[in-house]
């Protein structure tokens, strides 16, 4: 977008306002030395331009969901097993939009040592933009079953009906960023009926100081949503990632 040095610009970035200000300041002789922002370009920013510069550096810590072969188990995969592989796709796309990333993940552990070990490692991460935890949901239904000697016992069978994902959160932040991330995931993924919700209960959403969100990448035990490609899913929260930092200008 050119725009001529007489025209009123629509948008101006930030970085445009530091320099004019720095300018400004030198003409009044208020500051000597040159600043780190001496480039000559004029930065008119229209939306999509200022997007790139807020999204440059950002930090964003991916967390791998539970250790290895503890989480739900359906059509053949395993919770860790697959959020390992969205995780890796993500973190390519990230850092392909300028993002620094770091992916967490302690699959020797327990699920426990898996989480207290995750916020320990997240907490120690200064300026993290944001958190993403990786899951997959697991449905099954309770069967009341009579025994030879009359006793009733349940079983719990896997129900392969419920779909769709969800993005979950507990600040505000958070919430902005689980919109962002579910109105691209959850049209790949479509079924659950509330795309966004507030869990103010996982350990992980309340321990964390950067604002993290939990994403659930559909059911495992859906025969569709577990055949869904990775890549595509990775492609999907990266694009709320990208959308929510445009929207936070
Ligand atoms: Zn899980």
């Amino acid at each position: 977008m050119n725009l001529r040095r007489d025209e009123t610009p629509r948008r101006i970035c930030r970085e445009m306002r530091q320099i004019r200000k720095k300018r400004k300041d030198r003409k009044e002789g208020k500051e000597r030395k040159r600043g780190r922002h001496e480039c000559a370009r004029w930065c008119y920013a229209v939306r999509k331009r200022s997007a790139q510069h807020m999204s440059k550096g950002k930090h964003i810590i991916i967390d791998i969901g539970h250790a290895r072969g503890t989480g739900a188990r359906g059509n053949g995969m395993e919770e860790h097993a697959r959020c390992e592989i969205i995780a890796g796709h993500l973190a390519d796309k990230l850092r392909a939009g300028g993002y620094a990333v770091t992916v967490l993940d302690y699959p020797d552990s327990t699920n426990r040592a898996d989480l207290v070990a995750t916020v320990k490692a997240a907490n120690g991460i200064s300026r993290a933009a944001f958190g993403i935890s990786l899951h997959m949901d697991a449905a099954s239904t309770t069967v009341e079953e009579v025994d030879e000697e009359g006793e009733i016992f349940v079983r719990h069978e896997v129900n392969p009906e419920p779909h769709g994902a969800h993005v979950c959160y507990v600040s505000n932040t958070g919430k902005r960023m689980a919109e962002a991330i579910a109105k691209w995931l959850c049209t790949l993924l479509p079924g659950r009926a509330s795309k966004a919700v507030k869990r103010g209960d996982l350990y992980i959403l309340k321990q964390t100081r950067a604002p993290w969100v939990l994403v659930e990448c559909g059911f495992i035990t859906n025969p569709e949503d577990a055949a869904t490609e990775p890549q595509q899913i990775a492609e999907c929260i990266a694009a709320g990632v990208r959308h929510y930092f445009e929207e936070a200008i």
